[in-house]
Protein backbone atom coordinates (compact mmCIF):
# COMPACT_ATOMS: atom_id res chain seq x y z
CA UNK A 1 0.00 0.00 0.00
CA UNK A 2 1.27 3.40 -0.85
CA UNK A 3 2.75 5.42 2.02
CA UNK A 4 0.52 7.66 3.92
CA UNK A 5 1.89 11.02 4.94
CA UNK A 6 0.83 12.86 8.14
CA UNK A 7 -0.48 16.23 8.13
CA UNK A 8 3.17 17.62 8.96
CA UNK A 9 4.34 15.62 6.35
CA UNK A 10 1.93 17.50 3.74
CA UNK A 11 2.73 20.53 5.09
CA UNK A 12 6.48 19.75 4.17
CA UNK A 13 5.28 18.30 0.65
CA UNK A 14 6.95 20.42 -1.86
CA UNK A 15 4.97 23.58 -2.16
CA UNK A 16 6.60 23.41 -5.93
CA UNK A 17 4.25 19.71 -6.26
CA UNK A 18 1.29 21.69 -4.11
CA UNK A 19 1.78 24.97 -6.70
CA UNK A 20 2.18 22.45 -9.91
CA UNK A 21 -1.00 20.41 -8.94
CA UNK A 22 -2.56 23.86 -8.94
CA UNK A 23 -1.11 24.73 -12.31
CA UNK A 24 -2.30 21.90 -13.74
CA UNK A 25 -6.13 22.21 -12.50
CA UNK A 26 -8.89 24.37 -14.31
CA UNK A 27 -11.13 23.61 -11.15
CA UNK A 28 -10.08 25.48 -7.78
CA UNK A 29 -7.24 23.83 -5.38
CA UNK A 30 -7.84 24.97 -1.47
CA UNK A 31 -5.97 24.50 1.61
CA UNK A 32 -7.56 25.07 4.88
CA UNK A 33 -6.71 28.75 5.34
CA UNK A 34 -8.49 29.12 1.49
CA UNK A 35 -11.86 31.08 1.34
CA UNK A 36 -14.73 28.17 0.85
CA UNK A 37 -12.45 25.44 2.47
CA UNK A 38 -15.14 25.48 5.17
CA UNK A 39 -18.04 25.22 2.57
CA UNK A 40 -16.44 22.38 0.42
CA UNK A 41 -15.46 20.35 3.50
CA UNK A 42 -18.69 20.05 4.33
CA UNK A 43 -20.64 16.74 4.34
CA UNK A 44 -24.41 15.39 5.10
CA UNK A 45 -23.14 14.19 8.36
CA UNK A 46 -21.38 16.46 10.98
CA UNK A 47 -20.00 13.68 13.10
CA UNK A 48 -17.18 13.25 11.22
CA UNK A 49 -14.46 15.68 11.41
CA UNK A 50 -11.71 14.46 9.10
CA UNK A 51 -9.89 17.24 7.50
CA UNK A 52 -8.42 17.46 4.33
CA UNK A 53 -5.03 18.80 3.70
CA UNK A 54 -6.32 19.84 0.19
CA UNK A 55 -9.72 19.85 -1.83
CA UNK A 56 -9.60 20.03 -5.45
CA UNK A 57 -12.92 21.05 -7.09
CA UNK A 58 -12.30 19.49 -9.86
CA UNK A 59 -14.10 20.55 -13.43
CA UNK A 60 -13.61 17.49 -15.36
CA UNK A 61 -11.39 14.01 -16.34
CA UNK A 62 -7.99 16.18 -16.80
CA UNK A 63 -8.33 17.64 -13.45
CA UNK A 64 -9.55 14.28 -11.93
CA UNK A 65 -6.29 12.86 -13.81
CA UNK A 66 -4.02 14.98 -12.24
CA UNK A 67 -5.30 14.85 -8.93
CA UNK A 68 -5.27 10.53 -9.05
CA UNK A 69 -1.59 11.34 -10.25
CA UNK A 70 -0.51 13.47 -7.71
CA UNK A 71 -2.00 11.20 -4.94
CA UNK A 72 -0.19 8.33 -6.42
CA UNK A 73 3.26 10.11 -6.87
CA UNK A 74 3.07 11.61 -3.19
CA UNK A 75 1.35 9.24 -0.79
CA UNK A 76 -0.91 11.14 -0.08
CA UNK A 77 -4.15 9.96 1.26
CA UNK A 78 -7.20 10.26 -1.73
CA UNK A 79 -10.87 10.36 -1.10
CA UNK A 80 -13.77 11.15 -3.63
CA UNK A 81 -17.05 13.70 -2.79
CA UNK A 82 -20.07 13.08 -4.66
CA UNK A 83 -22.71 13.95 -3.07
CA UNK A 84 -21.48 13.94 0.20
CA UNK A 85 -24.15 11.90 1.74
CA UNK A 86 -22.56 8.75 2.83
CA UNK A 87 -23.66 8.80 6.53
CA UNK A 88 -19.55 7.22 7.81
CA UNK A 89 -17.88 10.36 6.06
CA UNK A 90 -16.30 8.77 3.62
CA UNK A 91 -16.13 11.79 1.19
CA UNK A 92 -13.39 12.85 3.79
CA UNK A 93 -9.92 12.08 4.63
CA UNK A 94 -7.85 13.01 6.98
CA UNK A 95 -4.26 15.46 5.71
CA UNK A 96 -5.18 14.36 2.34
CA UNK A 97 -6.66 15.22 -0.80
CA UNK A 98 -10.13 15.29 -1.35
CA UNK A 99 -11.38 15.01 -5.32
CA UNK A 100 -14.56 17.10 -4.74
CA UNK A 101 -16.90 16.45 -7.74
CA UNK A 102 -20.07 18.24 -6.21
CA UNK A 103 -19.77 21.03 -8.97
CA UNK A 104 -19.74 18.34 -11.77
CA UNK A 105 -23.84 17.91 -11.93
CA UNK A 106 -24.76 17.93 -15.34
CA UNK A 107 -27.33 15.22 -16.95
CA UNK A 108 -28.17 14.56 -20.30
CA UNK A 109 -31.09 12.82 -21.43
CA UNK A 110 -31.42 10.85 -24.61
CA UNK A 111 -35.41 10.51 -24.43
CA UNK A 112 -35.51 8.36 -27.90
CA UNK A 113 -32.82 6.09 -26.82
CA UNK A 114 -33.96 6.05 -22.82
CA UNK A 115 -30.18 7.29 -22.16
CA UNK A 116 -29.26 9.44 -19.15
CA UNK A 117 -25.85 10.63 -18.79
CA UNK A 118 -24.51 12.09 -15.24
CA UNK A 119 -21.82 13.55 -14.10
CA UNK A 120 -19.90 11.95 -11.02
CA UNK A 121 -21.15 14.91 -8.79
CA UNK A 122 -24.51 14.97 -9.08
CA UNK A 123 -27.68 14.33 -7.17
CA UNK A 124 -30.81 12.61 -7.84
CA UNK A 125 -32.27 15.79 -7.60
CA UNK A 126 -30.58 16.55 -10.71
CA UNK A 127 -31.57 13.60 -12.30
CA UNK A 128 -35.15 13.71 -11.82
CA UNK A 129 -35.40 17.25 -12.65
CA UNK A 130 -33.98 16.37 -16.09
CA UNK A 131 -35.64 12.75 -16.63
CA UNK A 132 -39.40 13.61 -15.53
CA UNK A 133 -40.46 15.79 -17.79
CA UNK A 134 -39.81 13.00 -20.66
CA UNK A 135 -42.06 10.60 -18.06
CA UNK A 136 -38.60 8.65 -17.43
CA UNK A 137 -37.17 7.71 -14.31
CA UNK A 138 -33.56 5.84 -12.79
CA UNK A 139 -34.27 4.07 -9.73
CA UNK A 140 -33.26 6.45 -6.92
CA UNK A 141 -33.24 7.01 -3.47
CA UNK A 142 -36.15 8.65 -0.99
CA UNK A 143 -34.15 11.67 -0.42
CA UNK A 144 -33.02 14.18 -3.35
CA UNK A 145 -29.89 15.44 -1.75
CA UNK A 146 -28.38 11.92 -2.58
CA UNK A 147 -24.93 11.47 -4.64
CA UNK A 148 -26.10 9.76 -7.76
CA UNK A 149 -22.36 7.87 -6.89
CA UNK A 150 -21.68 6.61 -3.56
CA UNK A 151 -25.32 5.07 -4.06
CA UNK A 152 -24.69 3.25 -7.22
CA UNK A 153 -21.74 2.35 -6.98
CA UNK A 154 -23.19 0.78 -3.43
CA UNK A 155 -25.94 -1.14 -5.23
CA UNK A 156 -28.93 2.08 -4.33
CA UNK A 157 -32.69 1.11 -4.15
CA UNK A 158 -35.41 3.05 -3.73
CA UNK A 159 -39.23 3.83 -4.96
CA UNK A 160 -39.06 2.30 -8.17
CA UNK A 161 -36.08 -0.72 -7.83
CA UNK A 162 -39.03 -3.44 -6.86
CA UNK A 163 -39.99 -2.85 -10.51
CA UNK A 164 -36.92 -1.76 -12.29
CA UNK A 165 -34.07 -3.07 -10.47
CA UNK A 166 -31.22 -1.26 -8.32
CA UNK A 167 -29.60 1.92 -9.32
CA UNK A 168 -26.69 -0.50 -10.46
CA UNK A 169 -28.39 -2.90 -12.26
CA UNK A 170 -29.38 -0.18 -14.87
CA UNK A 171 -26.00 1.53 -14.87
CA UNK A 172 -25.05 0.62 -19.13
CA UNK A 173 -21.41 2.38 -18.64
CA UNK A 174 -18.70 4.85 -16.71
CA UNK A 175 -16.04 6.75 -17.31
CA UNK A 176 -13.51 6.13 -14.61
CA UNK A 177 -10.12 7.03 -13.57
CA UNK A 178 -8.24 4.63 -12.04
CA UNK A 179 -5.73 4.11 -9.99
CA UNK A 180 -2.71 4.27 -12.94
CA UNK A 181 -4.34 7.85 -13.81
CA UNK A 182 -5.95 5.74 -17.29
CA UNK A 183 -9.51 7.55 -18.26
CA UNK A 184 -11.49 4.00 -19.01
CA UNK A 185 -14.47 3.17 -19.85
CA UNK A 186 -16.19 0.50 -18.53
CA UNK A 187 -19.25 -1.57 -19.57
CA UNK A 188 -20.56 -5.21 -20.35
CA UNK A 189 -18.43 -5.12 -23.43
CA UNK A 190 -15.20 -2.90 -22.44
CA UNK A 191 -13.35 -3.56 -19.20
CA UNK A 192 -16.28 -5.58 -18.43
CA UNK A 193 -14.58 -7.07 -14.95
CA UNK A 194 -14.23 -3.56 -13.64
CA UNK A 195 -17.78 -2.58 -14.88
CA UNK A 196 -19.16 -5.42 -12.82
CA UNK A 197 -17.24 -4.47 -9.84
CA UNK A 198 -18.17 -1.23 -9.64
CA UNK A 199 -21.85 -2.09 -9.25
CA UNK A 200 -21.99 -2.19 -5.72
CA UNK A 201 -18.30 -2.62 -4.88
CA UNK A 202 -18.01 1.29 -3.94
CA UNK A 203 -15.76 3.47 -4.61
CA UNK A 204 -12.86 1.09 -4.12
CA UNK A 205 -11.87 0.88 -8.30
CA UNK A 206 -10.95 4.73 -9.22
CA UNK A 207 -12.85 8.11 -9.41
CA UNK A 208 -15.93 8.39 -11.95
CA UNK A 209 -16.65 11.65 -14.10
CA UNK A 210 -19.11 10.18 -15.43
CA UNK A 211 -22.51 7.91 -15.17
CA UNK A 212 -24.66 6.54 -18.24
CA UNK A 213 -27.74 4.45 -17.05
CA UNK A 214 -30.53 3.11 -18.95
CA UNK A 215 -34.13 4.93 -17.89
CA UNK A 216 -37.36 3.59 -17.47
CA UNK A 217 -40.99 4.55 -17.89
CA UNK A 218 -42.36 6.86 -14.68
CA UNK A 219 -44.39 9.75 -14.30
CA UNK A 220 -44.54 12.59 -14.33
CA UNK A 221 -47.44 12.13 -12.30
CA UNK A 222 -47.65 8.97 -9.75
CA UNK A 223 -49.99 7.17 -7.18
CA UNK A 224 -47.89 7.34 -3.77
CA UNK A 225 -48.16 9.56 -0.54
CA UNK A 226 -48.31 8.30 2.63
CA UNK A 227 -50.50 7.35 5.93
CA UNK A 228 -49.84 8.56 9.20
CA UNK A 229 -51.18 6.95 12.96
CA UNK A 230 -50.37 7.49 16.00
CA UNK A 231 -47.42 5.75 17.87
CA UNK A 232 -49.79 4.40 20.09
CA UNK A 233 -50.91 1.89 16.52
CA UNK A 234 -47.61 1.06 16.21
CA UNK A 235 -48.58 -2.89 15.88
CA UNK A 236 -51.40 -2.26 13.79
CA UNK A 237 -49.71 -0.39 11.46
CA UNK A 238 -46.58 -3.16 11.77
CA UNK A 239 -49.53 -6.31 10.94
CA UNK A 240 -50.71 -3.99 8.43
CA UNK A 241 -47.44 -3.17 7.15
CA UNK A 242 -46.37 -7.10 6.76
CA UNK A 243 -49.85 -8.30 5.31
CA UNK A 244 -49.96 -5.80 2.63
CA UNK A 245 -46.11 -6.05 1.20
CA UNK A 246 -46.27 -10.03 1.78
CA UNK A 247 -49.10 -9.71 -1.41
CA UNK A 248 -47.50 -6.46 -2.49
CA UNK A 249 -46.82 -6.97 -6.76
CA UNK A 250 -43.65 -5.61 -7.79
CA UNK A 251 -45.78 -2.34 -8.85
CA UNK A 252 -45.90 -1.27 -5.09
CA UNK A 253 -43.30 -0.09 -2.54
CA UNK A 254 -43.86 0.76 1.04
CA UNK A 255 -41.76 2.02 3.75
CA UNK A 256 -42.42 1.84 7.29
CA UNK A 257 -41.27 4.94 9.05
CA UNK A 258 -41.67 5.48 13.06
CA UNK A 259 -40.76 8.58 14.27
CA UNK A 260 -41.75 11.84 15.88
CA UNK A 261 -43.88 13.49 13.45
CA UNK A 262 -42.43 16.81 11.76
CA UNK A 263 -44.40 20.26 11.72
CA UNK A 264 -45.31 19.40 8.28
CA UNK A 265 -48.36 21.25 6.70
CA UNK A 266 -50.38 17.93 6.04
CA UNK A 267 -50.38 16.60 9.31
CA UNK A 268 -52.56 18.44 11.98
CA UNK A 269 -50.81 21.08 14.47
CA UNK A 270 -51.35 19.26 17.59
CA UNK A 271 -49.51 16.41 15.70
CA UNK A 272 -46.39 17.97 15.43
CA UNK A 273 -43.43 16.26 17.68
CA UNK A 274 -46.10 13.66 18.56
CA UNK A 275 -44.57 10.05 18.14
CA UNK A 276 -45.93 8.51 15.07
CA UNK A 277 -46.49 5.39 12.83
CA UNK A 278 -46.36 5.79 9.03
CA UNK A 279 -46.58 3.76 5.65
CA UNK A 280 -45.67 6.07 3.13
CA UNK A 281 -45.96 4.43 -0.38
CA UNK A 282 -45.54 4.60 -4.32
CA UNK A 283 -47.15 2.92 -7.43
CA UNK A 284 -44.55 2.18 -10.33
CA UNK A 285 -47.18 2.22 -12.89
CA UNK A 286 -50.69 3.55 -14.59
CA UNK A 287 -52.24 5.25 -11.42
CA UNK A 288 -55.49 4.22 -12.33
CA UNK A 289 -53.97 0.31 -12.21
CA UNK A 290 -52.94 1.15 -8.58
CA UNK A 291 -55.66 2.07 -6.76
CA UNK A 292 -56.72 -1.77 -5.43
CA UNK A 293 -53.15 -2.35 -4.23
CA UNK A 294 -53.19 0.87 -2.45
CA UNK A 295 -56.91 0.28 -0.85
CA UNK A 296 -56.17 -1.45 1.96
CA UNK A 297 -53.51 0.89 2.59
CA UNK A 298 -55.99 3.42 3.06
CA UNK A 299 -58.68 1.85 5.10
CA UNK A 300 -57.61 0.34 8.48
CA UNK A 301 -58.15 2.15 11.30
CA UNK A 302 -58.72 5.71 11.53
CA UNK A 303 -55.12 7.87 10.16
CA UNK A 304 -54.23 11.14 11.20
CA UNK A 305 -53.31 12.28 7.77
CA UNK A 306 -53.54 10.49 4.24
CA UNK A 307 -51.22 12.29 1.26
CA UNK A 308 -51.64 8.93 -0.99
CA UNK A 309 -52.81 10.29 -4.19
CA UNK A 310 -52.19 10.95 -7.91
CA UNK A 311 -49.13 13.92 -8.07
CA UNK A 312 -46.04 15.02 -9.46
CA UNK A 313 -43.75 11.90 -8.27
CA UNK A 314 -40.87 14.34 -7.87
CA UNK A 315 -42.72 15.66 -5.24
CA UNK A 316 -42.95 12.13 -3.41
CA UNK A 317 -39.22 11.63 -4.29
CA UNK A 318 -38.81 15.30 -2.24
CA UNK A 319 -41.51 14.55 0.69
CA UNK A 320 -38.52 13.15 3.24
CA UNK A 321 -35.91 15.68 1.92
CA UNK A 322 -36.69 18.48 4.94
CA UNK A 323 -36.15 15.23 7.65
CA UNK A 324 -32.87 14.73 6.42
CA UNK A 325 -30.90 17.74 6.39
CA UNK A 326 -27.12 19.02 5.94
CA UNK A 327 -25.21 19.46 9.11
CA UNK A 328 -27.41 17.56 11.54
CA UNK A 329 -25.38 14.71 14.09
CA UNK A 330 -26.50 11.19 12.20
CA UNK A 331 -25.33 7.62 13.36
CA UNK A 332 -27.26 4.63 11.37
CA UNK A 333 -27.60 1.11 11.95
CA UNK A 334 -28.97 -1.48 9.86
CA UNK A 335 -30.46 -5.22 9.06
CA UNK A 336 -31.52 -6.92 6.39
CA UNK A 337 -34.78 -9.22 7.15
CA UNK A 338 -36.59 -11.76 5.22
CA UNK A 339 -39.80 -11.94 6.93
CA UNK A 340 -41.37 -9.97 9.77
CA UNK A 341 -42.48 -11.93 12.48
CA UNK A 342 -44.39 -10.56 15.63
CA UNK A 343 -40.99 -10.41 17.80
CA UNK A 344 -39.78 -8.13 15.83
CA UNK A 345 -42.67 -5.99 15.64
CA UNK A 346 -42.49 -5.93 19.44
CA UNK A 347 -38.93 -4.97 19.65
CA UNK A 348 -39.54 -2.14 16.97
CA UNK A 349 -42.27 -0.87 18.60
CA UNK A 350 -40.47 -0.46 22.00
CA UNK A 351 -38.09 0.84 20.42
CA UNK A 352 -39.34 3.42 18.58
CA UNK A 353 -41.39 4.21 21.42
CA UNK A 354 -38.35 5.32 23.06
CA UNK A 355 -37.31 7.63 20.27
CA UNK A 356 -35.28 10.31 22.47
CA UNK A 357 -34.41 13.01 19.44
CA UNK A 358 -37.06 14.71 17.52
CA UNK A 359 -35.22 13.86 14.43
CA UNK A 360 -34.61 10.18 14.76
CA UNK A 361 -36.54 7.42 12.96
CA UNK A 362 -36.82 4.10 12.46
CA UNK A 363 -37.50 3.02 9.00
CA UNK A 364 -38.69 -0.32 7.38
CA UNK A 365 -38.40 -0.51 3.69
CA UNK A 366 -39.73 -3.12 1.54
CA UNK A 367 -36.77 -4.39 -0.79
CA UNK A 368 -37.33 -8.04 -3.03
CA UNK A 369 -39.92 -7.66 -6.55
CA UNK A 370 -37.51 -7.79 -9.73
CA UNK A 371 -34.01 -7.47 -8.16
CA UNK A 372 -34.83 -10.71 -6.49
CA UNK A 373 -34.97 -12.52 -10.23
CA UNK A 374 -31.90 -11.32 -11.69
CA UNK A 375 -29.03 -13.25 -12.29
CA UNK A 376 -26.81 -12.78 -9.06
CA UNK A 377 -23.49 -13.11 -11.31
CA UNK A 378 -24.91 -9.90 -13.55
CA UNK A 379 -23.05 -7.49 -10.87
CA UNK A 380 -21.11 -7.29 -7.07
CA UNK A 381 -24.67 -5.95 -5.91
CA UNK A 382 -24.71 -7.47 -2.03
CA UNK A 383 -27.07 -9.55 -1.17
CA UNK A 384 -30.75 -9.37 -3.28
CA UNK A 385 -32.13 -12.19 -1.51
CA UNK A 386 -33.52 -10.22 1.75
CA UNK A 387 -37.02 -9.00 1.58
CA UNK A 388 -37.16 -5.67 4.30
CA UNK A 389 -34.29 -3.56 4.94
CA UNK A 390 -34.34 -1.72 8.54
CA UNK A 391 -32.07 1.26 8.95
CA UNK A 392 -31.74 2.63 12.19
CA UNK A 393 -31.32 6.56 12.20
CA UNK A 394 -29.97 8.50 15.36
CA UNK A 395 -30.37 12.55 14.71
CA UNK A 396 -29.35 15.18 16.76
CA UNK A 397 -28.51 18.76 17.25
CA UNK A 398 -25.58 19.29 19.71
CA UNK A 399 -22.04 16.95 20.56
CA UNK A 400 -23.13 16.76 24.42
CA UNK A 401 -25.65 14.25 23.20
CA UNK A 402 -23.72 12.14 20.88
CA UNK A 403 -23.08 9.10 23.42
CA UNK A 404 -26.56 9.12 24.23
CA UNK A 405 -28.01 9.29 20.63
CA UNK A 406 -25.94 6.66 19.81
CA UNK A 407 -26.70 3.80 22.83
CA UNK A 408 -30.32 4.48 21.69
CA UNK A 409 -29.34 3.38 17.58
CA UNK A 410 -27.01 0.35 19.15
CA UNK A 411 -29.68 -0.97 21.62
CA UNK A 412 -32.48 -0.77 19.19
CA UNK A 413 -29.78 -2.53 16.51
CA UNK A 414 -28.71 -5.53 18.95
CA UNK A 415 -32.76 -5.86 20.07
CA UNK A 416 -33.97 -6.68 16.23
CA UNK A 417 -30.43 -8.75 15.65
CA UNK A 418 -32.12 -12.05 16.37
CA UNK A 419 -34.89 -11.87 13.55
CA UNK A 420 -31.90 -10.54 11.21
CA UNK A 421 -30.27 -12.41 8.01
CA UNK A 422 -26.87 -10.56 9.63
CA UNK A 423 -26.02 -9.62 6.16
CA UNK A 424 -25.27 -5.95 5.44
CA UNK A 425 -25.78 -2.96 3.07
CA UNK A 426 -22.41 -1.01 2.50
CA UNK A 427 -24.21 2.17 1.63
CA UNK A 428 -25.94 2.20 5.76
CA UNK A 429 -22.45 1.53 7.45
CA UNK A 430 -21.31 3.95 9.75
CA UNK A 431 -17.49 5.09 10.35
CA UNK A 432 -17.29 2.58 13.26
CA UNK A 433 -18.38 -0.56 11.58
CA UNK A 434 -15.21 -2.74 11.19
CA UNK A 435 -14.01 -5.37 8.24
CA UNK A 436 -16.45 -7.93 9.40
CA UNK A 437 -19.25 -6.25 8.45
CA UNK A 438 -18.07 -5.07 4.81
CA UNK A 439 -17.82 -9.08 4.42
CA UNK A 440 -21.20 -9.65 5.28
CA UNK A 441 -22.03 -7.40 2.60
CA UNK A 442 -21.55 -10.24 -0.21
CA UNK A 443 -21.45 -13.52 -1.06
CA UNK A 444 -18.08 -15.03 -0.73
CA UNK A 445 -17.71 -15.79 -4.06
CA UNK A 446 -18.67 -12.05 -5.02
CA UNK A 447 -16.35 -10.72 -2.17
CA UNK A 448 -13.29 -12.87 -3.42
CA UNK A 449 -13.93 -11.84 -7.01
CA UNK A 450 -14.30 -7.95 -6.07
CA UNK A 451 -10.73 -8.49 -3.92
CA UNK A 452 -9.08 -9.60 -7.83
CA UNK A 453 -10.84 -6.64 -9.19
CA UNK A 454 -9.16 -4.44 -7.08
CA UNK A 455 -5.91 -6.65 -6.96
CA UNK A 456 -5.91 -5.90 -10.62
CA UNK A 457 -6.74 -1.93 -11.20
CA UNK A 458 -5.50 -0.79 -7.67
CA UNK A 459 -3.06 -3.18 -5.96
CA UNK A 460 -1.83 -0.65 -3.65
CA UNK A 461 -5.53 0.47 -2.62
CA UNK A 462 -5.29 4.34 -3.59
CA UNK A 463 -9.16 4.28 -3.59
CA UNK A 464 -9.39 2.86 -0.13
CA UNK A 465 -11.51 5.53 1.75
CA UNK A 466 -14.76 3.73 1.17
CA UNK A 467 -15.87 0.25 2.78
CA UNK A 468 -12.48 -1.36 1.72
CA UNK A 469 -12.41 -3.67 -0.54
CA UNK A 470 -8.49 -4.96 0.19
CA UNK A 471 -6.90 -6.03 -3.22
CA UNK A 472 -6.24 -10.09 -2.52
C1 LIG B 1 -30.62 11.10 3.72
C2 LIG B 1 -30.12 9.86 3.04
C3 LIG B 1 -31.01 9.04 2.37
C4 LIG B 1 -30.55 7.88 1.74
N1 LIG B 1 -31.44 7.08 1.11
C5 LIG B 1 -31.00 5.95 0.49
C6 LIG B 1 -31.91 5.12 -0.21
O1 LIG B 1 -33.10 5.39 -0.31
N2 LIG B 1 -31.42 3.99 -0.80
C7 LIG B 1 -30.10 3.66 -0.74
O2 LIG B 1 -29.72 2.64 -1.34
N3 LIG B 1 -29.21 4.44 -0.09
C8 LIG B 1 -29.64 5.57 0.54
N4 LIG B 1 -28.75 6.35 1.21
C9 LIG B 1 -27.36 5.91 1.35
C10 LIG B 1 -26.54 6.37 0.17
O3 LIG B 1 -26.66 5.42 -0.85
C11 LIG B 1 -25.06 6.48 0.57
O4 LIG B 1 -24.96 7.40 1.60
C12 LIG B 1 -24.17 6.87 -0.59
O5 LIG B 1 -22.83 6.63 -0.22
C13 LIG B 1 -24.34 8.32 -0.96
O6 LIG B 1 -23.60 8.64 -2.10
P1 LIG B 1 -22.87 10.06 -2.23
O7 LIG B 1 -22.31 10.17 -3.59
O8 LIG B 1 -23.78 11.14 -1.75
O9 LIG B 1 -21.71 9.82 -1.16
P2 LIG B 1 -20.37 10.59 -0.80
O10 LIG B 1 -20.41 10.79 0.67
O11 LIG B 1 -20.12 11.77 -1.66
O12 LIG B 1 -19.31 9.49 -1.19
C14 LIG B 1 -19.30 8.24 -0.59
C15 LIG B 1 -18.24 7.38 -1.22
O13 LIG B 1 -18.61 7.13 -2.58
C16 LIG B 1 -17.49 7.16 -3.40
N5 LIG B 1 -17.67 8.19 -4.44
C17 LIG B 1 -18.42 9.31 -4.40
N6 LIG B 1 -18.36 9.93 -5.60
C18 LIG B 1 -17.55 9.19 -6.38
C19 LIG B 1 -17.13 9.28 -7.73
N7 LIG B 1 -17.55 10.25 -8.53
N8 LIG B 1 -16.27 8.34 -8.19
C20 LIG B 1 -15.86 7.32 -7.41
N9 LIG B 1 -16.24 7.17 -6.13
C21 LIG B 1 -17.09 8.09 -5.64
C22 LIG B 1 -16.30 7.45 -2.59
O14 LIG B 1 -15.68 6.25 -2.23
C23 LIG B 1 -16.87 8.05 -1.33
O15 LIG B 1 -16.10 7.73 -0.23
C24 LIG B 1 -29.17 7.54 1.81
C25 LIG B 1 -28.28 8.38 2.47
C26 LIG B 1 -28.75 9.52 3.09
C27 LIG B 1 -27.80 10.38 3.84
Amino acid sequence: MAHALSRQDVGRLDQAAISALRMSLRGALLQPADPGYGEARSIWNAMIAKRPALIARVSGAADVIACVNFAREHGVPLSIRGGGHNVAGTALCEDGLMIDMSLRRGVRVDPARRLVRVEGGAVWGDVDHETLPFGLVVPSGIVSATGVAGFTMGGGFGWTSRKFGYAADSLSSVDIVTAGGELRRASESENADLFWALRGGGGNFGAVTSFEFKAHPHGPRALCGMVVHPMAQARLVMQKFRQITAAAPDELCCLLILRRAPAAAYLPKEVHGQPIAAIAACWTGDPAGGRDAVAPLKSFDKPLADTIGVKPFVEHQTMLDAGQPFGRRYYWKSHYFDDIGDGLIDAMAEHAGRIISPHSAALLMHLGGAPKGVDPALNAVGLRSATYVLNIQAAWESAQEDDRQIAWAREYWSQTRPFSTGSAYINFMTEDEGEARVRAAYDERVFARLREVKRRFDPDNLFHGAQNIPPR
